[in-house]
């Protein structure tokens, strides 16, 4: 087999590669209506289309036109894919019709004299349309997650699209004549040939990076929310904590915490069942959030106990906003009466370590039960002060 047919076959079978890795990653995960299985579909048929321009397909022939439109359906469904990795919504019809356009556009070739120009120009359109949505895709959805690599790809797309579009234009100025082509004959098609490959493989890079990225992202989230509540389990608000301390210990603001703690929780599950205990603990996680500030963290520390991170603040601005906290519950609509005890303590300049503040916290919390629940206590105060007025039996 001469040279280049030979190294435009590597090149599908490298891209029939890219596509049996997609295939595999989307049975694992989402299916084949996911993003994976989009590339998997996007990767197929660009190797599809990639091996109709390799014997016994003669030169010229419709193998060739058709090839040229599965690379920009593949185009548009690689488009697709990224859309739906941002949670954009899928415009089918939009993308039929553009599709449609360029079938058309093909087609009419046929009929006009010296047509090749015309087809070279309109699929080099086609696929450029695609290249500038992949772009603004990435601009706009990517950066904000991963900045430098969004917006290196964005431009990577960005002069690949201008690149396609370049050539639309010199295709339809020199027609028949237009011979830098994948495979014409000559040396020059063989650096485009390698060249197809090199971006080929980028583009498998960034597909890979968006995909793993997102798993990766959603492991974290998972690693660090309870599931039950969700809010911050105790490994994620430790981690806030930590780096709330490390901040204060470098002589940056301090901070202060809250223990929650739902009174006779166990009777709550013994009267109304482990189910609406639940259901408990999560109209109370929702009143944690609601009554604290936007930089306020809540986390489950576990069971039926809850931690609340205040960054940059006092005991005396804690108090009230634990106060709040203990009305909010109260009123919180789990179908049963609710109260909790907290403990409130900050953070002080001789607190070396986290666990000295989260002990305070929890001695704060012991004695708020200690003095009958249902109330705030601060860590270093001696007069518990009742949160709200305790609920009948
Ligand atoms: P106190 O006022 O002293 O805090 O009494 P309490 O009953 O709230 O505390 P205790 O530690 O005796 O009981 C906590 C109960 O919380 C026991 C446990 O079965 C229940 N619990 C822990 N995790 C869950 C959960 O995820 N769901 C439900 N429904 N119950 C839970
Ligand atoms: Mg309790
Ligand atoms: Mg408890």
């Amino acid at each position: 087999m001469p040279e280049q047919p030979l190294l435009i076959a590597l090149v599908s079978v490298q891209f029939f590669v890219h596509a049996l890795g997609w295939a595999m990653t989307a049975r694992m995960s989402r299916g084949w209506c996911g993003v994976e299985g989009h590339f998997a579909l996007c990767w197929c048929l660009l190797a599809a289309g990639l091996a109709l321009f390799v014997p016994p397909w003669p030169s010229g022939s419709a193998p060739r036109n058709l090839a040229d439109l599965i690379i920009v359906t593949a185009s548009v469904v690689e488009n697709r894919g990224l859309a739906l990795h941002w949670g954009r919504r899928p415009r089918p019809h939009a993308y039929a019709a553009g599709l449609a356009i360029v079938a058309a556009c093909v087609a009419g070739s046929f009929l006009i004299d010296n047509g090749h120009g015309l087809r070279v120009a309109v699929v080099c359109f086609g696929c450029a349309a695609c290249m500038a949505a992949n772009a603004r895709l990435l601009w706009r959805w990517g950066r904000a997650v991963t900045p430098v690599f969004a917006a290196a790809a964005a431009v990577g797309y960005g002069v690949l699209g201008a690149v396609l579009c370049a050539r639309g234009v010199q295709a339809l100025m020199l027609g028949a004549s237009t011979r830098i082509s994948i495979d014409a004959p000559g040396n020059a098609s063989i650096p485009l040939a390698i060249a197809v490959l090199f971006i080929g493989g980028l583009i498998n890079v960034i597909h890979i990076r968006l995909v793993l990225g997102r798993v990766l992202h959603r492991l974290g989230l998972q690693a660090r929310t309870d599931e039950l509540t969700s809010v911050l389990n105790r490994r994620g608000l430790l981690q806030q904590l930590e780096a709330a301390h490390a901040d204060a210990c470098q002589g940056k603001a301090g901070y202060a915490l809250l223990m929650v703690d739902v009174d006779h929780f166990k009777a709550i599950n013994d009267r109304h069942g482990h189910a609406r205990g639940d259901e408990v603990l999560k109209a109370v996680a929702a009143s944690l959030r609601a009554a604290m500030r936007n930089d306020d963290l809540v986390g489950r520390w576990g069971g039926e106990e809850f931690c609340a991170l205040l960054p940059r603040t006092r005991l005396h601005d804690a108090e009230p906003l634990a106060q709040r906290v203990a009305a909010r519950v109260a009123a919180c609509g789990a179908g049963v009466d609710v109260t909790v005890s907290i403990g409130v303590a900050e953070y002080g300049p001789t607190d070396r370590d986290l666990q000295a503040v989260i002990r305070r916290a929890d001695d704060a919390l012991y004695q708020a039960k200690a003095a009958g629940r249902n109330r705030v206590v601060s860590a270093g105060s001696d007069a518990p002060v009742p949160a709200h007025p305790t609920p009948p039996a």
